[in-house]
């Protein structure tokens, strides 16, 4: 279903949520303080407005409490990224995904209401160290500090096998969400069904369980 989004910041981060977001097909209103900004995503959003987007009025005028979704992007300038965070939640929005700069910044903005921050460059750190570690995960999700979702490639060891033969809950505790070969993706794996050379699973556990899996199970 196709939503409607409001980006405001349109640096490398609120630049490229804009223009994907566009690729998938939804609405996107860019808002940037910057002229040149706004013109590198005329055209990848419905409409592009140059303005400053911690004035209530402006947010006001634009519509933005009527979105289903806002990202705000302002990297360069704390109070304004505050500001509009708060500005949005008081115009009722449920959706407002915040990038925060350091931890700080993150309590802050989880104290006004962000339903979602973002450390980009953090974020996207752990998820680096977690897929160099392992030469075998290729995605990994957090679900909680304990919990999280990989996918992970399968060795030739266990081409051929079915999943009750390698008994991977009682063994690691951890469930097998689903199986991936390309395209191809069985969502709601049985215990009959059998793993291929070059398949990934999906796996989702306590974080020690999951390594345990990768290190012995695999
Ligand atoms: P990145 O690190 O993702 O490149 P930047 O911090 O460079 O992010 O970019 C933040 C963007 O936010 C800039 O394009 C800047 O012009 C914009 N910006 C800053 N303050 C405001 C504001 N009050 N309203 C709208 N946009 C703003």
């Amino acid at each position: 279903m196709k939503k409607e989004f409001v980006v405001i910041g349109l640096g490398r981060f609120g630049a490229s949520v804009c223009k994907e977001l566009h690729r998938l097909g939804h609405q996107v209103l860019a808002i940037d303080i910057k002229e040149e900004k706004v013109n590198a995503v005329l055209d990848y959003s419905e409409k592009a407005v140059i303005a400053d987007a911690s004035r209530e009025e402006v947010l006001k005028s634009l519509g933005v409490g009527n979105f289903d979704y806002a990202v705000v992007a302002i990297g360069d300038n704390m109070q304004a990224n505050i500001m509009c965070t708060l500005l949005l939640k008081e115009l009722g929005m449920e959706n407002v995904w915040v990038k925060a700069q350091d931890a700080n910044h993150k309590k802050v903005l989880a104290k006004i209401g962000a339903d979602r921050v973002i450390q980009p460059e953090y974020d996207m750190g752990i998820r680096a160290a977690n897929q160099m570690q392992s030469g075998k995960l290729q995605e990994y999700i957090e679900l909680s500090e304990e919990y999280s979702i990989s996918e992970l490639d399968i060795s030739k060891r266990l081409a051929n096998k079915a999943l009750n033969d390698l008994d991977i809950r009682a063994k690691y505790g951890c469930t097998i969400l689903a199986i991936k070969n390309g395209e191809k993706v069985n969502i709601s794996p049985s215990a009959e069904d059998k793993l291929y050379e070059g398949d990934m699973i999906v796996v989702m556990g306590k974080n020690d369980d999951i390594k345990r899996f990768e290190e012995k199970g695999l």
